[in-house]
């Protein structure tokens, strides 16, 4: 293994709701910028949610969600800074035509958005000193949610970046009928409960380290944000430090409860 591979295990025991998540998380040695936890923290939310699906399935309620439903990828999707450049590079790794097809759409709904006069509160809320409660969010949600637009990244109804798509993204299971989420505010869908949520973990994280304020940013603006602070995302921190802080955010939302997934705000 060379050095810029070298990694640390460590073995991790969550007590979720839904049973005791135990975990081998192995994380570089070098130092790294906070974007590199990304994989980390997704492993161990995905794992959080895998013992959640079990649970439901042990209750005999089947995940209703499938590969070419994507009902839900018309939802504005809150993305976490260091998810924002994760998506940023692995846009940017797709072959050109693709890539160029995504972009061309991108900027399509952002056009979109311009007209419908909501483009420049997403714009501004990627740059809020303060995080936006939910009830703040809640009428811009719905606005967009109204608009059914499609993500820029979906392809043919299937993600186009599936192993690069935010955490909220992963965190919207249902176990309704999956032509309930056509409407999500009309239809009494029932989503899995997430025991932390990765995308405010992050978020908590990068507030850590920069200094700043924790934010979402809204998907449609997130490429751009990327962009414009690509700077701030050039310190370096041990791994094992990322980590630590990272646990300590997931412990805090496990002790203060589950949350459920709630559309159409994701
Ligand atoms: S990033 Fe992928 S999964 Fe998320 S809304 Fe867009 S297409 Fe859907």
């Amino acid at each position: 293994m060379s050095a810029s591979n070298a990694r640390d295990t460590f073995r991790l025991a969550l007590p979720t709701p839904a049973g005791e998540l135990r975990a081998e998380i192995a994380v570089p040695t070098r130092l790294i910028p906070v974007s590199d936890i990304v994989p980390v923290m997704r492993s161990l939310g995905g794992q959080a949610l895998e013992l959640e699906d079990e649970k439901s399935r042990r209750a005999g309620r089947e995940l209703s969600c499938r590969k070419g439903c994507a009902a839900c990828c018309r939802m504005l999707v809150p993305v976490s800074p260091p998810e924002a450049f994760a998506l940023k590079d692995a846009v940017e790794r797709l072959p050109a035509p693709r890539r160029d097809r995504m972009l061309q759409r991108l900027a399509a709904l952002r056009q979109t958005l311009n007209e419908a006069g909501l483009l420049g509160r997403l714009a501004q809320l990627s740059e809020t000193r303060t995080q936006w409660s939910d009830a703040d969010m809640e009428p811009v949600n719905r606005e967009y949610y109204a608009g059914r637009w499609p993500c820029p990244f979906l392809e043919d109804e299937t993600c186009g970046v599936y192993d690069a798509r935010p955490a909220a993204c992963r965190e919207l299971r249902v176990t309704s009928p999956a032509e309930w989420c056509r409407d999500m505010e009309r239809n009494p869908v029932r989503t899995l409960p997430v025991p932390f949520r990765i995308s405010t973990v992050l978020s908590l994280m990068w507030a850590t380290v920069t200094g700043g304020a924790a934010r979402l940013i809204p998907l449609p603006v997130a490429l751009d944000w990327a962009e414009r602070h690509a700077g701030d995302n050039r310190a370096r921190h041990h791994g094992e430090t990322l980590l630590h802080m990272g646990m300590e955010h997931i412990l805090g939302f496990l002790r203060r409860g589950t949350q459920a997934a709630s559309p159409p705000s994701a």
